[in-house]
């Protein structure tokens, strides 16, 4: 059925990108339904199950019929816990009303996006980001400044890039640590450097830090507002539960920011979407509040999976992959592979030709907007990642 003229899309529509990420991954499920072998390193998943005691907390909730509207920033004693989590965890003191819990980490970046943002506002975004951040800002009616990094540093914004995006236009950075797409993880010093420079510039932060607590080799994964004094009142963390717990699905998120923006992030969310799914919640709690030994097994679990990417990759000639410090994402250089006459052109081609010739998904640089390059997530058993580097190395090996 075609739509008539009066359905047709809103401005807002038209650069509108669907996310490569989850685009990648229904490809590779569609292959896998009719019957291929596909080895699907493409989405940011933990493959892991949630642990058992927070799925058990979420059934615990339905018999006891806590499946009704809750507060639509989230139950009290959800936004308490992750208050109080991330006091013990970061030295920062903040309570349930810096905290608003959103639909996914996703949601809680739309809010940050739409409650802040004016058109004409720029939001520099050091490239590669996540794929979401570009689209979810445009959305807002807002413009991302995209600013390149390279891999000799680690793919880390330098100071003097991040000064000389600054226009009178800019109202905030994002940055993303550990990062996906990269897995690279900013120090102290590092992030310092960069509060100095918002501050200096009196702009805000938003700091994406869904991948806090998956950090290799007992590095520190720091928390933004707490590296200058009073640096909390222009900050804003964005967390949430699916990834560190492996809940990609309940989809919980929040943010922790001052009371005045949390309140109308709130009230958006109120108009928006009302509350997160009160299942969720009460399963979100005991993941913050229950054990925490799971945390350390699925983290050991990427590190020792990491060192294994790390190993196979370096050994391809023409690869490079910067220092993977966390999360659970190799983002390599495949420039090297391009340009041949038969061969791929570029970073999408590349991974439309992987797939098809060895049926592993991998995302393009492209969609993080770093052409030249591809993502891997390493997010999948030992095994699945040795056939897909296996396959890569041959794939790599049949160009030259
Ligand atoms: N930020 C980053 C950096 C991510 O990788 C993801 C992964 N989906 C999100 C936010 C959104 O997470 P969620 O599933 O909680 O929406
Ligand atoms: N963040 C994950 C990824 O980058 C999940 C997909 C998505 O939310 O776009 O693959």
């Amino acid at each position: 059925m075609e739509e008539a003229a009066c359905l047709q899309l809103a401005h807002r529509m038209a650069s509108l990108q669907p996310s490569a990420t989850l685009a990648m991954a229904a490809r590779a499920g569609a292959m896998k339904a009719s019957g291929i072998d596909v080895i699907d390193l493409s989405v940011g998943e933990p493959d892991f199950p949630t642990p058992e005691h927070i799925c058990e907390a979420g059934k615990a909730a339905i018999t006891a019929g806590k499946t009704k509207y809750t507060p639509a920033a989230g139950i009290p004693a959800l936004r308490e816990a992750i208050a109080k989590d991330y006091t013990r965890r970061s030295g920062l003191p903040v309570t349930p009303a810096h905290v608003i819990v959103s639909n996914g980490a996703k949601h809680s970046l739309h809010n940050v996006f739409t409650a802040v943002l004016n058109p004409g506002d720029e939001v520099i975004v050091p490239t590669p980001y996540w794929v979401s951040y570009a689209e979810l800002i445009k959305l807002a009616g807002a413009k991302p400044i995209l600013v390149e990094t390279s891999i000799d540093e680690d793919f880390k914004l330098q100071p003097a890039a991040l000064k000389s995006a600054i226009t009178p236009h800019t109202r905030m950075l994002l940055l993303c640590s550990p990062s996906n797409p990269t897995g690279v993880v900013y120090s102290r010093e590092e992030l310092a450097c960069i509060a100095d420079i918002a501050i200096e510039a009196d702009i805000s932060v938003v700091s994406d830090e869904i991948y806090d607590q998956l950090v290799f080799d007992g590095r520190e994964s720091v928390s933004f507002p707490t590296l200058r004094p009073g640096l909390e009142s222009r900050s804003i963390v964005v967390a949430g539960v699916s990834k560190t717990y492996s809940m990609t699905g309940w989809r919980i998120g929040w943010t922790i920011a001052p009371p005045t923006l949390s309140k109308a992030m709130g009230s958006l969310q109120s108009q928006e979407t009302s509350n997160p799914c009160s299942i969720s919640q009460h399963a979100a709690i005991e993941a913050i509040t229950g054990p925490q030994e799971c945390v350390a097994v699925m983290r050991n679990a990427f590190q020792a999976r990491r060192d294994l990417v790390v190993e196979r990759l370096r050994n391809i000639p023409g690869v490079n992959i910067p220092d993977i410090g966390g999360a659970f994402y190799a983002f390599f250089d495949i420039q090297a592979s391009l340009g041949a006459s038969k061969g791929p052109q570029d970073s999408v081609t590349w991974c439309e030709q992987l797939l098809e010739k060895e049926q592993v998904a991998t995302v393009a640089g492209s969609a993080f907007g770093a052409e030249g390059h591809v993502r891997m997530s390493f997010a999948a058993s030992e095994e699945k990642l040795t056939i897909g580097l296996d396959r890569i190395a041959r794939f790599l090996g049949s160009m030259q």
